[in-house]
């Protein structure tokens, strides 16, 4: 058996393995060193949060049982992209492979953004009223299926290796259970870290109402992309403690951390101008802003 097909048929395993060390790691290091008070009873917003990740599961097994390794092997036998082009050393096209997927997916993150259809999708992220490990892993099928397709094309076009699609895979999962805990870190050790990894002090800013704040910090692994694209905020106005995480509009428990009602976010409600023009901090309602929290309308 050579090391592709190897791969291919522990692929799944290698990531539930690390799916489940990393959460239980996680898990346990926000009950000993939690960085905020949680507002939503945790087992409620666990048990829902999880159930969405139950069903992405179920439904990215049934449509795509090969997953995004299926597609590195499927290039690969094609000679399909880039890397299956060029001879280049395989530990450097592995490196460069990795590099190239993160940005990929803080380019899509920014897109999600930007493109009101699809920040209806990505509300159910956001949405969450509190921010821990299990706000990692919480998005809409729809999102989670066009995540997938883009995977596809980005994988087609760039041709990595299958390892480097395993290990972005792993790493992508992991990370981003990392820096969605609720962990306090040491302010100099947070200060290290964000030299090569997004912390979770850095990814929360990205969670807070206002506008301006959440249309920053896109990266879920490198932090590179950020300060290279100009999208790079340090800290939250209002303080990790302070700030308000989720979005205006948005901020019935009963609707945004139960399922049904995740489910149902991406069709409810307006979204009026472009979400990434919403750089400047102004009252919401305001320049294409989401109407007011009080509208009962947008519930
Ligand atoms: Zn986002
Ligand atoms: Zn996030």
């Amino acid at each position: 058996m050579d090391l592709d097909t190897w791969i291919m048929s522990y692929e799944p395993s290698i990531r539930l393995g690390f799916f489940f060390g990393v959460f239980i790691l996680i898990g346990l290091w926000e009950i000993l060193a939690p960085r905020r008070r949680l507002s939503v009873p945790k087992a409620l917003r666990w048990a829902n949060n999880l159930g969405l990740v139950v069903l992405n599961t179920l439904i990215l097994r049934l449509l795509f049982p090969a997953a995004a390794v299926g597609m590195a092997v499927f290039a690969a036998d094609r000679g399909w992209g880039i890397f299956n082009y060029l001879e280049i050393p395989p530990g450097l096209a592995v490196l460069v492979s990795v590099i190239a997927l993160d940005l990929m997916i803080y380019l899509q993150h920014v897109m999600v953004h930007a493109v009101p259809a699809l920040w209806r999708l990505h509300r159910v992220h956001h949405a969450d009223l509190d921010y821990d490990v299990t706000t990692g892993a919480r998005f809409h099928p729809i999102e989670i299926i066009l995540s997938m397709l883009i995977k596809f094309a980005g994988i087609a076009v760039l041709g990595p290796p299958v390892v480097a699609v395993v290990i972005f895979e792993v790493m992508l999962n992991a990370t981003a259970m990392f820096n969605h805990g609720n962990l306090h870190l040491p302010r100099t050790v947070d200060r290290f870290l964000r030299w090569f990894l997004v912390t979770p002090d850095m990814h929360r800013v990205h969670h807070s109402v206002e506008d301006d704040e959440a249309n920053s910090n896109f990266g879920f692994s490198l932090p590179w992309w950020d300060r290279l694209f100009g999208t790079y905020r340090d800290q939250p106005r209002g303080g990790h403690e302070g700030m308000t995480i989720g979005i205006h509009g948005f901020r019935d428990p009963k609707r945004v951390d139960r399922l049904p009602g995740m489910l149902a976010l991406p069709f409810t409600g307006s979204v009026t101008g472009y979400a990434i023009n919403r750089r400047q901090w102004g009252k919401p309602g305001q320049d294409g802003n989401e109407p007011d929290m009080h509208d009962p309308k947008e519930l």
